[in-house]
């Protein structure tokens, strides 16, 4: 086992998707084995999140990740060097423990959550394997279904709409790659439709990929995207389902939730909720309410009685003290897992663990700033979550993960499953 052992470690500033500077991280083993990891950064973070670390002095307007860059090279990488990278968990709680804060705030979330991948692809390259084998064994040969936010809203674009996140979930095909091709003559009949609704500017995108379409209001974003699934020739409710994704966090003010140019309290939103989940095939709703009115998912999840699926992201952050409290609390279905949003993949993998045991639901996710990292297309296979969201099929940092997946199940050949409607029943 001598071969896995951590040799080199290196950090490097590079820039994500929105040209933010980012952290890159490469490792390599005594065995010849490399990996590498870059952290992804979100615009709608959840307040209790780990802490990314940023220079705030003139360079790239602030932005600039020097100092984590420095964390790595000066206390990450002499800390793990020596270690193995095999028991990459273990490297994980080193960084942790040299880390010291409960949010990472001392070396920077993005500084910890790059090592933290590049160590275990660093170890799945030693093995010989590719990360989902690595990490899950022969029994991972589940793909998930992509929920693609093809129409984008709130922090991701420059429109009115409220919401965050429009999203097609393509369940009628019975391969992944059935399904990514479905999703984009959805997506391209989505774009036509809005340029002869809206005119040539509304198929401008917004950060995930996804159209941003000057719509003032919600049913108008969740009536053009059934009729583009019709349009393009599948029947929404059957071939595609619909999720959403509201982060309510940001538009909260004052008090009351801004939604179509109205102010609605916390009553008259589940309302809507309830009514929009009655008049479209949504079947998944997260970050409903603001992450301080965990009350309002509890009367939202009773409310809607299992017809749509009741998602935390700002609201547990991927942290698995919080997803355990709001799940066993009624509050939730499931939760959004992002690797920064805790820092480490060993405690990303613990909310994972948590809601299997629990029987709740877990979607990998991106962040709105991305890079051309693929390890959440590993990470979702390995856990047999069924449900990934990497934005829409477009844009490279958003297709790199499709494609990644593209490659497993090719890799798999025949011996997988594509996860389906199955995905979103809770058991
Ligand atoms: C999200 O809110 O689910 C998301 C991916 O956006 P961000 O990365 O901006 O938090
Ligand atoms: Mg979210």
């Amino acid at each position: 086992m001598s071969e896995f052992v951590i040799e080199h470690v290196r950090a490097l500033q590079v820039l994500d998707s929105r040209g933010d500077p980012t952290v890159e991280v490469s490792v390599v083993t005594r065995g010849g084995g490399c990996g590498r990891g870059i952290a992804p950064a979100g615009a709608s973070r959840g307040l209790r999140e780990a802490v990314e670390l940023r220079d705030g002095d003139k360079r790239y307007l602030g932005r600039g990740v020097g100092k984590a860059v420095e964390a790595v090279n000066k206390y990450i990488a002499p800390a793990i060097t020596g270690m193995s990278s095999y028991r990459f968990r273990d490297v994980d709680r080193r960084i942790i423990e040299i880390d010291g804060t409960p949010n990472k705030s001392r070396l920077g979330a993005n500084a910890t959550t790059a090592t933290s991948l590049a160590v275990v692809n660093a170890a799945a390259d030693t093995a010989g394997l590719p990360l989902f084998e690595f990490l899950g064994g022969r029994l991972a040969r589940v793909l998930p279904v992509p929920l693609m936010n093809v129409i984008n809203g709130g922090a991701h674009a420059g429109n009115e709409l409220s919401f965050q996140e429009f999203m097609i979930a393509p369940v009628g095909a019975s391969t992944f790659s059935e399904a990514l091709r479905i999703a984009v003559e959805v997506y391209k009949t989505l774009k036509e439709l809005l340029k002869r609704t809206y005119g040539p500017a509304a198929i401008n995108v917004g950060d995930e990929g996804g159209f941003a379409p000057p719509m003032k209001e919600t049913r108008e974003a969740l009536e053009a995207l059934v009729k583009a699934i019709s349009e393009a020739g599948y029947r929404a409710g059957e071939d595609f389902l619909l999720a959403v994704d509201a982060a309510a966090s940001q538009f909260y003010s004052g008090g009351a939730y801004l939604v179509d140019g109205r102010r609605l309290g916390g009553d008259r939103l589940l309302e809507l909720y309830v009514d929009l989940v009655a008049e479209f095939p949504v079947v998944s709703i997260e970050d409903p309410f603001a992450e301080d009115q965990p009350h309002y998912f509890r009367e939202l999840k009773s409310a809607l009685r299992g017809r749509a699926l009741i998602i935390g992201d700002d609201l547990t952050v991927t942290s698995a003290r919080l997803v355990s409290e709001y799940f066993s609390g009624g509050a939730i279905d499931g939760a959004i897992i992002k690797v920064n949003q805790i820092g480490t993949l060993t405690e990303a993998e613990e909310s994972v663990e948590l809601l299997r045991r629990l029987g709740g639901k877990a979607i990998v996710s991106h962040r709105s700033g991305e890079t051309e990292d693929v390890s959440i297309a590993h990470i979702a296979v390995a856990y047999g979550t069924g449900l990934i969201k990497s934005g829409a099929p477009a844009r490279g940092e958003r297709t790199s993960k499709y494609n990644e997946l593209l490659r497993i199940e090719d890799y798999l050949s025949g011996d997988s499953r594509y996860a389906g409607a199955g995905a979103f029943r809770r058991s």
